[in-house]
């Protein structure tokens, strides 16, 4: 996650992408363009050239593989009779046909920007790359429609790329640009359009039509050739790195494209990253704030239950319970977060120990209760069973590993002893579900979470009932995090945080805390609900230094204390990561290959006095995957050349173990 823009200019060091090979009788002639399609575009060919430089992919790959299906399917440009249209003549058509309409007047709904936002409107003027840091609230959304429609309305055909990082979140954002830009054509591209609408809104960008382009981390690769303006929303989530193939950092790649041909780069967050925030003390980014609520009231305020002291029993502590009653009485909304899907992480016995695992990826396996929407879209009933020797059978419960995803019916009495006392450790939000309910009996509860809401769409209509206050408390994960406006929410309980809060990886404290802040930015945001708003947080460690900066709505104190550990551990963005990544059946044998690289790579990094150590191998988590040991080795570097160096002599070797499944993963976003 750490392209920066001072090395931007020595990416031309870097050694050209692996070659995939290809036998020469394989290898077969241009036949000519095709009449129609519009050339590539040159800063187009640049982007992809790049990425496949820093990211280590063939770069035919790349370009192939990132054009639409439907464009890539030689069927779509045979007209079927002679002398008729073929499919593409006719899609290029609808294309062309597509009104351009003129920018119109934006209707007055939209409130007048405040000062900060006015300042910041007059400083996203010229190519750079701006931070927008604003709370949830503030108002950034309404900025980024202002900036973009001075750059649609400059005349000059100027194209805009709004990315966003999840599609539950583009609705929402679709509605307040299609209201601030009338007339404009907006394409938007996200993973559920159909191949054909795809490759129509592909045209449509990449001959310049739709002037504004929305979409999420695959957007970042869609041909513009008058980009002038990137925006890209949440900045810091994790969503932009793609985590299969070609692991790129949409929002690296946006930091790039944007300098390469001379575009400006919002970025927005409540909680920028601390690669960016880096950046800014460095001077290469530009800081605007946006530090109060837009509607003008205060942020709601965070108190923190010390669960030793006030226990949370069946996960609610006796003030949380107490606080929901009290805005429940008074006729506003709840919402209760918990970031764990299922019912109970995992299943125990009590006289053995025997806990329930996934065969394939070793982790624990999570009971679930079965409610219809998981019914509907689980895997079939695949055959491996948790509790072996245990012939599946109808249940309402089910073990279900979140790696992997099987799943397996649960045992009646413990395999390994026999003993029929099994019971659920923890709490996930169906558990807590319960707990609600039975505390709650009148209230109408509504659990969000990824088994009930499958699709973008799904969400949209769930988020519809709680503004139309069909319900009374929203219990539910992660996915109610992020952007969603609730006028009424006059409380958040966040019923557990603890386990990310010790978890090894370093940038958890991050993911956390953004986490915290913006599920917190759930509360009170508008009028009615302003002044009694509160967000409580149960934790066992309210002595913790991530709430310490909470409780004082401190983003920039956190992202500096955060950079302070980073730099005296020698960690990002104080060094670069990269990670070379095995699978394969035999652990011992991984391990053992793996080394001989890690010392070869040793090795010549020691010749050449290139600055990099390598780490490893270490197991990577789940350890086991479809029946395969993983391993990685990490390097580390403060040269991003001689990083790139290793990983080109690790592709040499990566191509002579081919059964080990290796691939290369450039700024890993967790190790
Ligand atoms: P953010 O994107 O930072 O979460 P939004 O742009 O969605 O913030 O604004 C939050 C709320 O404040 C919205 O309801 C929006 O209509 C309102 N708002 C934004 N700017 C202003 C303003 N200048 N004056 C009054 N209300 C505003
Ligand atoms: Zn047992
Ligand atoms: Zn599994």
């Amino acid at each position: 996650m750490a392209i920066q823009w001072d090395q931007m200019a020595s990416d031309q060091g870097l050694r050209p992408g692996p070659e995939q090979e290809l036998a020469p009788e394989k290898i077969r002639p241009i036949c000519g363009p095709i009449p129609g399609l519009p050339a590539a575009d040159p800063a187009w060919i640049a982007l992809m050239a790049f990425a496949a430089r820093y990211y280590r992919r063939p770069f035919g790959t790349i370009a192939v593989g990132l054009l639409p299906k439907w464009l890539r399917d030689i069927k779509n440009y045979a007209a079927k009779k002679e002398g008729g249209r073929s499919n593409f003549d006719r899609l290029m058509g609808e294309v062309v046909a597509a009104k351009d309409e003129t920018p119109q007047q934006s209707s007055a709904s939209e409130p007048a920007l405040n000062l900060d936002q006015l300042a910041a409107f007059e400083a996203i003027q010229k190519p750079g790359v701006f931070v927008l840091h604003g709370v949830t609230g503030s108002g950034k959304t309404r900025v980024y429609t202002e900036v973009a429609r001075r750059c649609i309305e400059s005349g000059a055909q100027q194209q805009v790329l709004v990315m966003v990082p999840e599609i539950g979140l583009t609705p929402q954002l679709v509605a307040r640009f299609a209201q601030a830009l009338p007339g404009v054509e907006i394409a938007v591209l996200h993973s559920e359009v159909t191949e054909r609408e795809r490759a129509r809104l592909w045209l449509s960008a990449a001959t310049g039509r739709a002037r504004l382009v929305i979409g999420t981390r695959l957007s970042i690769m869609t041909p513009m050739p008058h980009l002038a303006l990137i925006i890209v929303d949440e900045e810091h989530d994790h969503s932009y790195k793609q985590q299969e193939g070609m692991r790129y950092s949409a929002r690296d790649l946006a930091v790039w494209r944007a300098q390469n041909i001379g575009a400006t780069l919002v970025l927005g967050s409540a909680t920028p990253s601390i690669e960016t925030w880096a950046q800014i003390e460095r001077k290469k980014y530009h800081l605007l704030s946006l530090p109060h609520r837009a509607t003008g009231e205060p942020a709601a305020p965070i108190e923190l239950i010390d669960t030793l002291n006030d226990p949370a029993k069946e996960g609610l502590s006796q003030q949380s319970r107490s606080a929901i009653a009290q805005v429940l009485a008074d006729g506003g909304q709840v919402l209760v977060f918990l970031n764990r899907r299922g019912y109970a992480p995992v299943l125990s016995c009590g006289s053995c120990g025997w806990s329930s695992r996934c065969p394939d990826c070793g982790v624990a396996a999570v009971l679930h209760r079965v409610d219809a929407a998981s019914l509907a879209t689980a895997k079939s009933n695949t055959t491996s069973v948790i509790a072996r020797g245990e012939a599946p059978r109808q249940s309402t419960w089910r073990l279900q590993c979140h790696h992997c995803g099987i799943f397996a019916s649960v045992p009646r009495q413990c395999p390994e002893c026999g003993d029929s006392d099994l019971s659920p450790i923890g709490r996930g939000v169906q558990r807590l579900e319960d707990t609600l309910t039975a505390e709650f009996p009148q209230a109408r509860i509504l659990r969000i979470d990824r088994d009930t809401v499958k699709q973008g769409k799904a969400l949209a209509a769930e988020i519809e009932k709680i503004e139309r206050h069909e319900v009374d408390i929203v219990v539910g994960t992660q996915m109610l995090a992020k952007g969603h406006d609730f006028a009424r929410m006059r409380l958040v309980v966040v019923a557990d945080a603890d386990t990310q809060l010790i978890n090894a990886d370093f940038r958890a404290p991050e993911r956390l805390f953004a986490t915290l802040v913006q599920v917190a930015g759930r509360a009170g945001r508008h009028g009615q609900a302003g002044s009694a708003a509160r967000v409580l947080i149960q934790t066992r460690y309210p002595q913790h230094r991530l709430y310490r900066y909470l409780l004082g709505q401190d983003v920039a104190g956190f992202a500096k204390a955060e950079l302070e550990d980073r730099q005296v551990a020698g960690l990002p963005p104080f060094s670069h990561m990269a990670a070379v990544r095995a699978a394969y059946r035999d652990e011992t044998k991984t391990r053992q290959l793996l080394r001989t690289l890690r010392d070869e790579l040793q090795q010549l990094a020691a010749e050449h006095s290139w600055p990099v150590t390598v780490y490893g191998p270490v197991a990577r988590y789940p350890e086991m995957q479809a029946g395969k040991w993983r391993g990685q080795i990490i390097l580390e570097s403060g040269s991003r050349p001689a990083l790139h160096n290793l990983l080109a002599t690790a592709e040499g070797w990566m191509a002579q173990h081919r059964e080990l499944d290796c691939h290369v993963d450039v700024d890993p976003v967790e190790v």
